[in-house]
């Protein structure tokens, strides 16, 4: 089954139940307890939690088990579904021509994103170009193009302006040959009016297929804020979870999917331009739950 890789004091419950073929309600509590445990300190939101735990404990207390269907199985089964229902598939995207506008603040992991996800998409076959409108970040420019080059994608930025709206219009003429668009925007150190404002004007002018926010696996509390203003002001369609490879399990990244009505599209895993995965909700939720 697909939990399989459970932290041990959920298996160490779970396994309690082998060879039952009944729960007591003791035994969902407990279990309950546990799953509760695991994702706070995964760094899930409390209320999506309880909420979460809500469901499983009614689910288990109400569904009969299925012929044959150990309790522990079952109870299991109960557990990935609610998960997989709040975490939902991944965000979709297309392999065609399309044009990705990547949000978030600074030090999120933007420009490295930018990068990975152009690598992956040309690893399908696709032609990719970065365009780096971050005239705000010192270095942002050099970071971008490095990356580019390594990832072997077309790339587009202009150190010498400062004008990220007329960089963003002028990186899509000039990259008129790519086929995938993924603009990279500035980020600044909190939720300020004046980037909401440039990633606003910047959104008028590249119209993006996708809109999607990086988030720091270590994000806890500041989630849901900064999910709702880039949601408010620019439409917010996935999100992409970065420094997975640390010890954050990007539990809080989930209060933005479940605020945005979003879900997950990549999973940055280290710094180099191929540590990236497309998000699939198994691994992440042994991962949530490990
Ligand atoms: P930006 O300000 O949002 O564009 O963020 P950057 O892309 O510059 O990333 C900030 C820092 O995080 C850099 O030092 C990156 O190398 C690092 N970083 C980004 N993604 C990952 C990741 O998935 N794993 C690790 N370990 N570091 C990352």
């Amino acid at each position: 089954m697909v939990l399989d890789d459970l932290g041990s004091s959920l298996r160490g419950t779970l396994d309690k139940l082998r060879g039952k073929s009944r729960l007591s309600e003791e035994d969902i509590e407990e279990i309950v307890k546990e799953i509760q445990r695991s994702l706070l300190s995964a760094d899930v939101d409390v209320s999506l939690v309880m909420e979460l735990s809500d469901n499983i404990k009614e689910r288990a207390l109400e569904e009969e088990p299925p012929a044959g269907t150990p309790a522990r199985d079952f109870v299991l089964r109960i557990v990935y579904e609610e998960l997989v229902d709040l975490i939902g598939d991944s965000t979709e995207l297309p392999l065609e021509e399309q044009t990705i506008l990547l949000a978030g603040l600074q030090g999120s992991g933007k420009t490295t994103s930018a990068a990975k996800m152009a690598w992956w998409f040309s690893t399908k076959g696709l032609r990719p170009a970065v365009i780096q409108t971050d005239t705000f970040r010192p270095g942002a420019y050099d970071q971008a193009r490095e990356m580019a080059e390594r990832a072997e994608v077309d790339f587009y930025g202009n150190p010498d302006s400062e004008d990220p709206v007329e960089i963003a219009r002028k990186g899509l003429e000039e990259t008129s040959e790519a086929d995938v668009h993924i603009v990279d925007t500035a980020g600044r150190h909190a939720l300020e009016d004046d980037l909401i404002d440039e990633i606003e004007q910047i959104e008028g002018v590249v119209e993006p297929d996708t809109s999607l926010l990086v988030l720091d696996a270590a994000i806890g509390q500041g989630a849901k804020d900064q999910a709702q203003q880039f949601d408010e002001s620019i439409g917010i369609d996935g999100v992409v979870i970065t420094k997975l490879d640390g010890t954050a399990k990007g539990g809080g990244a989930l209060t933005a999917v479940d605020q945005t009505d979003s879900s997950i599209a990549f999973l940055g895993t280290g710094e180099e331009v191929q540590d990236v995965e497309r998000f699939e909700p198994d691994g992440f939720i042994s991962r949530l739950l490990g």
